[in-house]
């Protein structure tokens, strides 16, 4: 919230502090705007406005254009935006299947991205950390890296705990009790801050910021991998639990009759709507990732009735397990990624008619089922908004220190 009160201005260093930081988080969420729309936004004044954008281009992080009139009296209001190649964050997403790496800028955008495959057998996490150690040292060399790195966001398909990136539980990564964050602290021998969640939570921050969930403040985020991961966004506040664990949706217990899952439990709800449930359904072999995936949604659409019944099985416990949350969080936007994003189309009706069936009547009705629009990358893009959270939270801090001090130069 900015401290925008007039009688106060520029005077203490905590209201300073409070609106540079309304100031970047407006610009970095909603991209450019207008110094009048900042004033409409931030409720500072127009002076204050002018005095702290000051500050901002001479630390080179914004620049002003002067915007064209639009046929009103009075002075066209210039507009403000962000130098995206100044400052940006790394982020890392941990998938089964794949390893990614991106460079995303201020303001959010993704300046360079290297994804490469990972097999589907269980890797220590040293090679891991060793993996995405490479993938940052090409990245941070190329072209599109920004002047100053400031931070280090990580997405993984595991059970981990915020404070210190330890993982208690990655079944499908075949990890148990790793501390994932020393290692990647070692392997980067970067001096910069590396911070980690669980990739449905990181997806779902994503879809809330800047993909289908924008202005929603009741919100499930349901990613459908191997694993199936959840991210629960109530009241506007991420739900992370005591220690960052909440929201493992993928091992709620639906069907006491099902197959073995790899978390040693019985019937979780993952071995029902995962991708290997999709493709062993569809006669195909589990592990086959999301290329086989997209060869069942392939056939689908060709009209394969073996590959139909697949999705259609896949979507009734879909919404089953659905109808359950729906009880629970009664949120008012239901968001599915991952390989949901793509199966969404064939599945819409049965989810819908299973919410009409097993969900309570008063908390289904508010309720909509769409697809996410941030596909593969939701994760990378949440991971991103981690790692800048301490920059927005205090850029006086960094102006204080200047770029060199805290963040890699990367140029
Ligand atoms: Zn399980």
């Amino acid at each position: 919230m900015p401290v925008g009160l007039r009688a106060i201005g520029q005077r203490s260093e905590t209201v300073r502090r409070a609106n540079l930081s309304a100031i970047l988080r407006e610009l970095h969420a909603d991209g450019p705007a207008s110094r009048s729309a900042l004033v409409a936004r931030t409720g500072l004044t127009r002076s204050a406005i002018g005095h702290l954008i000051g500050e901002f281009v001479a630390a080179g992080l914004v620049s002003e254009e002067r915007a064209a009139p639009l046929g009103t009296p009075g002075r066209p209001s210039p507009l403000v935006r962000l130098e995206s190649n100044r400052v940006g964050v790394i982020a890392v997403e941990i998938e089964v299947d794949t390893l990614a790496v991106a460079i995303v800028g201020l303001g959010g955008e993704v300046l360079d991205l290297l994804r490469v495959d990972r097999e589907r057998t269980d890797i220590p996490v040293e090679d891991t950390a060793a993996t995405v150690a490479e993938l940052v040292s090409t990245v941070v060399r190329r072209p599109a890296a920004p002047d100053a790195i400031i931070g280090v966001g990580v997405a993984v398909a595991g059970v981990v705990r915020r404070t210190d990136g330890f993982v208690s539980m990655a079944p499908n990564l075949g990890w148990r009790d790793v501390p994932l964050g020393q290692r990647l602290v070692e392997a980067l021998g970067l001096s910069l801050p590396i911070t980690i969640a669980n990739e449905a939570d990181l997806g779902a921050l994503a879809e809330h910021r800047r993909g289908a969930a924008i202005g929603v403040s009741d919100l499930l985020y349901i990613s459908g991998e191997v694993g199936v991961g959840g991210g629960i966004i109530t009241g506007g506040n991420q739900l992370t639990g005591a220690a960052g664990y909440a929201g493992e949706v993928g091992h709620m217990p639906v069907n006491p009759q099902g197959i073995a899952c790899h978390c040693g439990s019985v019937g979780c709800w993952e071995t029902e709507v995962g991708l290997d449930a999709l493709l062993v359904r569809a006669g195909r072999q589990a592990g086959g990732g999301r290329s086989e995936a997209e060869a069942v949604v392939r056939e689908a659409a060709a009209g394969g009735p073996l590959a139909l019944q697949a999705i259609e099985e896949v979507g009734r416990w879909l919404g089953f397990g659905l109808a359950g949350l729906v009880n629970i969080f009664n949120p008012s936007l239901i968001v599915l990624g991952g390989s949901f994003t793509r199966i969404y189309p064939f599945v819409n009706e049965v989810v819908e008619h299973q919410l009409e069936h097993f969900a309570l009547p008063a908390p289904r009705l508010p309720v909509r089922v769409v697809p996410a629009t941030l596909g593969a990358d939701a994760s990378l893009i949440g991971a991103a908004e981690l790692a800048f959270e301490p920059f927005l939270a205090d850029p006086a801090h960094w102006l204080r220190s200047g770029a060199a001090s805290s963040a890699l130069a990367s140029a």
